[in-house]
């Protein structure tokens, strides 16, 4: 047994662990957990705990049910919101296995472990650091009642006694509490919207704790009763929650998006992975952007894009290379600002990588920057400018999905096709809905 699992297991018996959580996702990215006793671990960490993967979306067909849960012990936390001074509970993030010991290819952790070793067999190790948004509601979702923001605030407002802030303030505690830095919070746009950004960290942990992130503020807000949501677009009239993701690629401690003098300081290797994620923008938009809803919060500006562009300090851009601290070099990074909160940051945090990486290995020339606001541009303008669009909704999407080599490649056949057939199922299922903005505009007249 390794150091790791050592410390874990002594730290069991030092903090009265009674239960520990073993966490893994589905391909959808909803987070999945089964409690064993700690006396299991020491068999877990040698032999994994087995389960029923077919139980699981995406995850088997019945025939090969049959599935094992390795823990990560590099993930163990105690959960702060359980225990109180009694016994406490702790939880691991796991890799899913065949009963052989080979990786589960269902399991969207691994999606990611491949794509970052193919990035590793070439030096590199990519690094991300998201900005999260999200609103918080007064109650409970309820069918058919429309929600109710806890406030009237906008854009980083600072009022007396908002609920906003007591909530930031108990709920980066609690993060904090495990192992998640936090560099940045205030209030969003929207009258509820909140905003939380994670220190950078390799794409890994990064993906873990946004899990961890997206369980802990729905705890916090329960315990303070009242509902938060990673819903992409809750409102027609108010700004959607964006996950814009910074990312950056590191050979040894060298930043490699970092090029002293150059534009921007950018490399050439910082280009061609723009490059890379502009080209495969529309066929990853499917996991950066996986729901109806999703696509709803990209087509009235607000901040989020509608068009495949990048720009340093143009906020209508798909893509932007910030200018915060334009002599630190270990700071340069490429601002993705597609991906939503509701995405799997697993497979979208591949998908993104794949998609830079195909940039770099194939020399893709950078496009020339999007100096103008592009929502402001006609149709034809953009055309003049080889500007296009992303994908208007979930069926064009798929669409383009179905036939991307790269990302059939980094999914790997089974997420590939489970995916893209759960999606097609909800676009049917969502294009035969009646809606209440059909009926309001017929009943009366017609
Ligand atoms: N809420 C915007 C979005 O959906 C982002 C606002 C911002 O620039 O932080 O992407
Ligand atoms: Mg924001
Ligand atoms: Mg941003």
């Amino acid at each position: 047994m390794g150091k790791q699992e050592e410390f874990v297991l002594r730290a069991l018996e030092e903090r009265d662990v009674r239960f520990v959580r073993l966490w893994f996702t589905d391909v959808l990215g909803f987070l999945k957990s089964v409690a064993v006793a700690p006396a299991e671990l020491e068999g877990a960490f040698e032999e994994g705990i087995g389960f029923d993967g077919s139980a699981i979306e995406g995850f088997a067909r019945v025939y090969e049910a049959d599935m094992l849960l390795m823990p990560d012990p590099s993930t163990f936390q105690i959960l702060p919101w359980r225990g109180g001074d009694g016994p406490a509970t702790a939880r691991m993030f796991c890799d899913v296995v065949m009963p052989d010991g080979s990786p589960s290819y269902s399991d969207p952790r691994y999606v990611l472990k491949r794509t970052l070793a193919r990035a590793a067999e070439r030096g590199f190790t990519f690094y991300t650091h998201p900005e999260i948004e999200f609103y918080l509601f007064k109650d409970t979702p309820q069918a058919g009642v429309d929600p109710v923001p806890v406030d009237r605030s906008g854009f980083f407002d600072h009022t007396a006694q908002s609920h906003g802030s007591d909530f930031r303030r108990e709920a980066i505690t609690m993060l904090e509490a495990m192992g998640i830095s936090v560099e940045f919070s205030h209030h969003e746009g929207g009258p509820g919207q909140q905003e939380i950004d994670l220190r950078y960290a390799d794409a890994l942990s990064t993906a873990d704790n946004i899990l961890t992130f997206r369980t802990v503020i729905r705890e916090v807000a329960l315990s303070q009763g009242i509902w938060a949501s990673f819903m992409p677009k809750p409102f027609t009239t108010h700004p959607g929650s964006g996950m814009h993701t910074h990312v950056s690629l590191f050979e040894g401690d060298q930043n490699a998006f970092y090029e002293a003098g150059a534009e921007y300081q950018l490399s050439q290797t910082g280009r061609r992975f723009i490059a890379g994620i502009l080209r495969h923008a529309p066929e990853i938009s499917v996991v950066t952007n996986q729901w109806v809803n999703s696509y709803k919060r990209m087509m009235f500006g607000g901040e989020a894009p509608s068009y495949v562009c990048w720009g340093h300090n143009n906020r209508s851009a798909m893509v932007r290379v910030p200018m915060y601290k334009p002599l630190k070099g270990a700071s340069t990074r490429v601002e993705v600002r597609t991906l939503d909160p509701a995405c799997n940051p697993y497979l979208a945090f591949a998908a993104i990588l794949a998609a830079g990486m195909k940039g770099i290995e194939e020399g893709y020339e950078l496009p020339r920057e999007a100096e103008d606001d592009v929502w402001a541009l006609s149709e034809r303008e953009r055309k003049s400018l080889g500007i296009d669009p992303l994908p208007k909704n979930l069926n064009e999407a798929i669409e383009v999905a179905e036939t991307s080599e790269l990302l059939a490649e980094t999914l790997g056949e089974n997420v590939f096709e489970y995916f893209l057939r759960n999606k097609r199922a909800e676009w049917d299922e969502y294009r035969g809905q009646v809606s209440a903005f059909e009926r309001d505009q017929m009943l009366p007249v017609i």
